[in-house]
């Protein structure tokens, strides 16, 4: 078994989409990024990458090379599972915390879920996903950014 930890942080901006988990989430506010800076896809490739000590999202999708520039996370996603599959890693489940103040994320909860069990090949009763607000308090808590962290777990096959 390995265990993966991954984090991510995004600034929010005015007029930008907001999309988490692969899904689009209305919002005036949106993650500014080199790609469509979702930031809940960012912190599972990490985590993905970390439980198989593949490396970091980073230097697979460096955000200095523009063939990333507004790339579909789900994609780039998608990737880094088959590197996981391809090293011998089956994905056993995945736990989400996703942190920011606005919008309301009951309504979208599910929907994420469902769209990260299928970019992972997974039932959706193998995908947590809690939403928190930062109490006011920061930068997320100012409504100005957006974090996750996730922990996954592998098996090997
Ligand atoms: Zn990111």
């Amino acid at each position: 078994m390995r265990i993966g930890h991954g984090w991510d942080l995004h600034r929010l901006e005015e007029g930008r989409p907001l999309i988490l988990g692969g899904v689009l989430v209305p919002s005036p506010r949106g993650a500014v990024g080199h790609s469509d800076a979702d930031v809940v896809l960012h912190a599972l490739m990490d985590a993905l990458l970390g439980a198989s000590a593949l490396g970091e999202i980073g230097g697979f999708f460096p955000d200095t090379d523009p063939k990333w520039r507004g790339a579909d996370s789900s994609l780039l996603c998608g990737e880094v599972v088959a590197r996981v599959a391809a090293a011998g890693f089956r994905i056993v489940n995945v736990d989400l915390t996703l942190i920011l103040e606005t919008p309301r994320m009951v309504p979208h909860r599910e929907s994420i879920r469902l769209k990260v069990a299928s970019l992972l090949g997974l039932e959706k009763n193998y995908v947590g996903l809690k939403t928190k607000s930062s109490e006011g308090l920061g930068e997320i808590g100012k409504g100005l950014a957006v974090a996750c962290h996730a922990v996954v777990l592998l098996d090997s096959r």
